[in-house]
């Protein structure tokens, strides 16, 4: 074992959570694109997103120019619950592998529901309450963000209604239960009670589902229910601002110890966990005090920043959200069903899609049997068993790790490990089993995806 001058882990006081989040941004050049009504292709006004979204969370999504926000006292109290959490120095990981590289991860899975997600469910939860709005509606994929809002709702006394991807409303039933427990109401999606949910099952009879079609299914809901609106667990820009609760954290801690880290690595699906980590270290290199290397993991199954156009597409299946500017595979791009349910969205948050376009984050792609590996191999020598999308920045800081181990560079490695897999155990059994395999999309099959791209001027990709 190396030297242990940093303590296995890093617990901050609960006075050092965060009492404002920080919103990266106010420190773009190039602000991201906003989002677009869809019929009309201007950008969308507030009173137009105050249809679908809570008042107070449109203007945090609209907010280009503030640098902080303020944590509200019930959300900054509801933190003090689960938070700060833990940043962990992988010693016996380093040993492992035996590199000189020196390895931390931020533990998001401290909590119930068993990721970050709860970082921004509370806060989403508590705008809705203080609208004095019965409920909240949302999607699904793999579970935890549902889960996560069921313990918020719970928590403030609102209704919560959750349409959960069809694969992982059957291949996770204990997600579903535990989201019941919270008092939360869970519909397989598709499913009959909505206009959009019954013209997706007429099109494509035995669809596994997708979120772009839950989300379309809640979006619906939401806008045919007095007292409901719709809330969005990744993607937008709202919820990489409440995630920033992760980075700053993680560079409060760093700071004490004097660690700076050369690269930073997270795990993308809608990039929230990734840009909120990633964000006060972004914000330093945008405004040229540092810098450093940022890597986006992404799933070979939906490789929407390293495969997909950067374009105005639709959020959802159905068209009825507004649309964003991302890196996106298409609206009506199905992944195959992998295990890593939380990174099968088609597109991919419109800050990060800014920041990748200019080069400023790297992504890479990585296939399921190797990320199960690399989650194997943590969980052995780090006690933790992680989720299979925190799997896939595991994979990749290991890589880095094992590149150190040849050049002799004694790189400081820090990634996001966003959750447990508590309730992935029917992929680790396929695993375990040798019956894994890796579906990797044909570039036939995103044609099919981009095909749907709407076009109009101004639209080029
Ligand atoms: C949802 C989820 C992700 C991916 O979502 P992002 O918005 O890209 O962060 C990653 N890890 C876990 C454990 C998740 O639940």
């Amino acid at each position: 074992m190396k030297e242990q001058k940093i303590p296995y882990k890093i617990y901050l006081k609960e006075d050092q959570i965060p009492k404002a989040w920080y919103n990266v941004r106010a420190d773009m050049k190039n602000k991201p694109a906003p989002l677009l009504n869809p019929g009309t292709h201007q950008p969308m006004k507030a009173e137009e997103l105050e249809h679908v979204f809570c008042k107070d969370l449109v203007s945090q999504e609209l907010d280009n120019d503030d640098s902080y926000i303020p944590i509200p006292q019930e959300i900054q109290d509801f933190y003090k619950m689960y938070r700060p959490s833990p940043l962990v120095r992988a010693y016996c990981l380093e040993e492992k592998l035996q590199t000189p590289a020196k390895i931390y991860y931020k533990f998001e899975g401290n909590n119930t529901s068993g990721s970050h997600k709860l970082n921004s469910a509370i806060a989403q939860a508590y705008y809705a309450k203080k609208q004095g709005l019965k409920g909240v509606t949302t999607e699904t994929g793999a579970g935890q963000w549902g889960t996560a809002l069921s313990m918020a709702c719970a928590y403030l006394g609102l209704d919560c209604k959750v349409y959960m991807v069809k694969v992982s409303y059957e291949q996770k039933p204990f997600r579903r239960e535990v989201m019941r427990t919270y008092g939360a109401s869970v519909t397989p999606s598709p499913s009959m009670d909505t206009a959009v949910g019954r013209k997706i099952l007429q099109e494509h009879p035995g669809t596994t589902g997708s979120l772009g079609c839950a989300i379309s299914e809640a979006v619906e809901y939401a806008t045919t229910h007095e007292g409901y609106r719709y809330v969005l667990g990744s993607v937008l820009n709202q919820v990489l601002l409440h995630q920033s609760v992760i980075g700053l954290e993680t560079k409060t801690a760093m700071d004490e110890y004097g660690i700076v880290p050369d690269v930073i690595i997270g795990c993308a699906g809608g990039g929230s966990n990734l840009g909120g980590l990633i964000s006060p270290f972004m914000g330093e290199k945008l405004r040229g005090e540092k810098d450093y290397q940022f890597i986006a993991v992404e799933p070979a199954s939906c490789p929407s920043f390293t495969r997909g156009k950067f374009a105005y597409d639709f959020c959802d299946t159905g068209m009825v959200c507004p649309l964003a500017k991302m890196y996106t595979l298409g609206s009506n791009f199905i992944p195959s069903p992998n295990h890593a349910g939380g990174l099968r969205y088609h597109g991919m948050s419109p800050i990060l899609s800014e920041l990748y376009h200019e080069g400023l984050i790297k992504a890479r792609t990585v296939e399921q049997t190797s990320v199960f590996e690399a989650a194997e191999q943590f969980a052995r020598v780090e006690g933790i068993l992680p989720a299979p999308e925190s799997s896939h920045a595991i994979k990749v800081a290991i890589d880095e790790a094992l590149k150190c181990k040849e050049t002799g560079e004694e790189k400081t490695i820090l990634f996001g490990l966003t959750g447990t897999g508590y309730f992935d155990m029917v992929a680790y059994e396929q695993f375990n089993d040798g019956k894994m395999g890796d579906s990797i999309p044909t570039d036939q099959d995103l044609q099919e995806g981009f095909s749907r791209i709407p076009q109009f001027p101004g639209n080029e990709f």
